[in-house]
């Protein structure tokens, strides 16, 4: 028999998505281990216990660095093996995407440990890459241009080259070719030692990817150059002696791609690309294959949507055969492979912790002392005899036979042929039908659909103090899946069947899948409350994309963060980054709160001038009114 806490770790999926980074103490609580090394260990609940000591409330953030570099090393060994293993000629190097996530904290970190594998950084606008020339990269680390560039972003280019970074134009468009021959025949004639960035080209391909980013590749790509577009920039490079500049050839398929099958016929098309332009004498060194390498949030391990049917092994062999193959067979040098993984090595070093606030009451408790009465209308009677009767041979009939007396109920009251106490009394009958029906279907090998529905419908909505919009928002665009842990009482079976609901005013604002090893959970396996108990649960997997792509909505701005670090002894609090006060969020959409201030002080002392209110009271309504500029946005216990 497996114990309760295995049999809650396999509830939640822990095992399976965690990817060996985290775990269930004996004490019945999360933990996450150091990469490094298994027996290093943070209990996450010890963590959060310690931070609201300090007066740090949640939603947390919480960040763990080393699961960072865990994955960093996942991936550099990966293609170090595969590279062995078919002796393959070429190198691998991997840029981090800082669309994925560009906090200074993870940019750092990543180029901390990424520095020693040579890996580099890939910037996609002005601005990531005006963070990017200001930050220490490896001397041999390349840092690669994508997206739409004016003339500034090309000049920025030009200056990054010049502070030693090796920099890579990489071509989407024909305007940009022209803006970095032009100020490139500048260079010549001013400043003709001066080290040139290098150029590359986007491959539009014919393969696409899978998943929700299949319209990435294909040929109605927003990206990438066709082949007479790419025969056009090389000729016009050798037109302006400048073809030594080209270096690279990459291409993108999307992200999260759920098929290695898809991911090779792109490897296949896009080895053969760069093959035809090494035999054009063009000495093309670099094959970026772009992200996509997916995270497993699901860990079904399917091609399913939120899932990947593969690993980075499988992945890194699979890139490395195919390559290797077609460069043997058109007999040319295998490039070093370039990789823009951003999803893959940023995803599982950050959780949000938050509390459950509360339980949004939609089912009408039970009144199991609810007298019955002679004068109770027919159908009120029916609806308390199906109750006495329900067991598990009948409970199918009698939940058919409920919701047509529900129905009925309603037709009746409308009619004004029944009173509202009637009404009351009805529906309290029908949800102990419904809760006795599914107690009892519950227990049967096989539950009917419509128990599962049902299941659905009964399940008790918890408030989770946090906003999918700030903090998951990929969860409301687009239906992504991340995995959803309680932090502690995992060594107690859960109780209730339940859906979240966050703070905002928005009826979007739920989280009502979760994630499944067969399929999409629609309730979410969770424990009782217990007044005067806080109740925790981690949002995990959400260290890439959601931090960037969260919004504003209602003002809630960004939560509080933490950065643990995992050693011997547990955890360490290495660094506590306050989120945003009311006057922060207030500031964001452009108020000021000192204005803001002004006016409400002179309201209020205008209701003292008029006697409606004394000057005592006034001034503590003002004075409260100026301290609460300084908390936090979420909610908080004890007005603190
Ligand atoms: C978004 C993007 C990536 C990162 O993709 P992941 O799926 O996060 O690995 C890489 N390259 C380009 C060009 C991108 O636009």
């Amino acid at each position: 028999m497996a114990s309760v806490t295995e049999q809650t770790s396999e509830t939640y999926g822990i095992e399976n998505w965690g990817s060996d980074y985290f775990g269930v103490n004996r004490k019945g609580n999360l933990i996450v281990r150091a990469p490094e090394n298994d027996n290093y260990t943070a209990d996450v609940k010890e963590i959060i216990d310690d931070l609201r000591k300090r007066g740090v409330n949640t939603p947390i953030l919480l960040r763990f660095p080393q699961l960072l570099f865990g994955q960093i090393r996942k991936l550099q060994s990966a293609f170090k093996k595969s590279i062995k293993e078919f002796e393959y000629n070429g190198g691998h190097l991997c840029v981090f995407p800082m669309k994925v996530n560009s906090n200074r904290a993870v940019i750092e970190e990543y180029l901390r440990e990424g520095t020693r594998h040579n890996f580099g950084l890939e910037a996609g606008s002005k601005a990531e890459l005006y963070a990017a020339l200001g930050v220490d990269q490896a001397k041999d680390s390349l840092l690669v241009l994508n997206g739409f560039k004016d003339r500034d972003f090309v000049n920025l280019a030009f200056a990054g080259a010049m502070a030693g970074k090796n920099v890579v134009i990489v071509i989407e468009k024909m305007s940009e070719l022209d803006h970095t021959l032009d100020i490139a025949a500048k260079f010549a004639k001013e400043a003709p030692e001066a080290p040139l960035p290098m150029v590359g080209v986007r491959v539009k391909l014919y393969s696409k990817g899978s998943g929700k980013w299949e319209k990435s590749g294909g040929e109605a790509a927003k990206f990438g150059l066709t082949t007479t577009e790419i025969l056009e920039v090389i000729r016009r490079l050798q037109e302006a002696g400048r073809i030594d500049m080209l270096k690279l050839l990459h291409f993108h398929i999307g992200s999260q791609l759920t098929d290695i099958k898809r991911i090779k016929n792109a490897m296949k098309e896009a080895a053969r690309t760069y093959a035809k332009i090494i035999k054009m004498k063009i000495p093309i060194e670099y094959l970026d294959v772009g992200g996509g390498m997916a995270v497993d949030y699901d860990g079904s391990r399917t091609s399913f949507e939120s899932s990947a049917n593969y690993n980075a092994q499988e992945f890194a062999n699979d890139v490395i055969y195919v390559i290797k193959n077609v460069c043997d067979d058109e007999n040319v040098e295998h490039p070093t492979i370039i990789q823009e993984s951003g999803r893959y090595l940023s995803a599982y070093h950050a959780m949000l912790v938050t509390n459950v606030q509360d339980e949004i009451e939609t089912v009408v408790e039970s009144l199991s002392e609810m007298e019955m009465t002679k004068d109770d209308p027919q159908i009120v009677q029916e609806l308390h005899d199906l109750r006495e009767g329900v067991n598990g041979k009948n409970y199918r009939e009698y939940y058919h036979d409920a919701l047509e007396n529900r129905d009925e109920l309603f037709t009746m009251f409308n009619l004004g042929l029944i009173s509202l106490e009637a009404k009351g009394k009805g529906e309290v009958l029908f949800w102990d039908i419904c809760e006795k029906a599914d107690q009892f279907a519950q227990q049967k090998k096989y539950v009917a659909e419509e128990f599962d529905e049902l299941r659905q419908l009964m399940c008790v909505k918890y408030l989770a103090n946090f906003s999918v919009f700030r903090s998951m928002p990929d969860n409301w665009a687009l239906e992504q899946l991340f995995p959803i842990v309680p932090i502690h009482k995992l060594n107690k079976k859960p109780s209730e069947y339940a859906t979240l609901c966050d703070i905002t005013c928005d009826s979007d604002g739920i989280v009502d899948k979760f994630v499944d090893l067969h399929d999409v959970k629609p309730v979410l396996e969770l424990h009782t409350l217990v007044k005067g108990e806080s109740y925790y649960l981690a949002m995990m997997l959400v260290g890439a994309y959601q931090e960037v792509m969260g919004n504003n909505h209602n003002l809630f701005g960004v939560p509080h963060e933490a950065h643990v670090f995992i050693g011997e002894d547990g955890y360490i609090i290495k660094k506590v980054v306050y989120g945003a006060t009311l006057g922060d969020a207030v500031a964001s959409v452009r108020f000021e709160p000192g204005q803001l201030q002004d006016t409400f002080r002179r309201a209020v002392l205008q209701r003292i001038k008029e006697g409606k209110l004394s000057n005592d009271e006034g001034s503590k309504a003002i004075r409260f009114y100026e301290d609460q500029v300084e908390s936090y946005t979420y909610l908080t216990p004890n007005g603190k």
